[in-house]
């Protein structure tokens, strides 16, 4: 068996994307496919992590950059005298 893609190039195209989906679904790696946490990035990545808990499509890019302006509330949230941690 065989899926076949017709039509004009874009159907085709279009159908062979849908394809790969309908495949990734049912060998288990759809749920890999995700988009960077990053609000500025959300680049599509397939997370390769063991545990598929990976966010960022670079670490050293967008996961750098969120966990410095976490750390940053963090410290300005300390130096208001809030309460740590809620
Ligand atoms: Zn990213």
């Amino acid at each position: 068996m065989a899926l076949v893609p017709v039509g004009s190039p874009g159907e085709r195209l279009e159908a062979a994307v849908w394809a790969r989906i309908l495949l990734a679904r049912t060998d288990g790696t759809w749920h890999r496919l995700k988009l960077c946490r990053e609000p500025a990035c959300r680049s599509a990545f397939y997370d390769r992590s063991r545990n598929n808990s990976g966010v960022w499509h670079d670490v050293r890019r967008c996961g750098n950059a969120a966990n410095l302006r976490a750390s940053r509330a963090r410290r300005k949230q300390r130096a208001a005298g809030a309460p740590a941690g809620g």
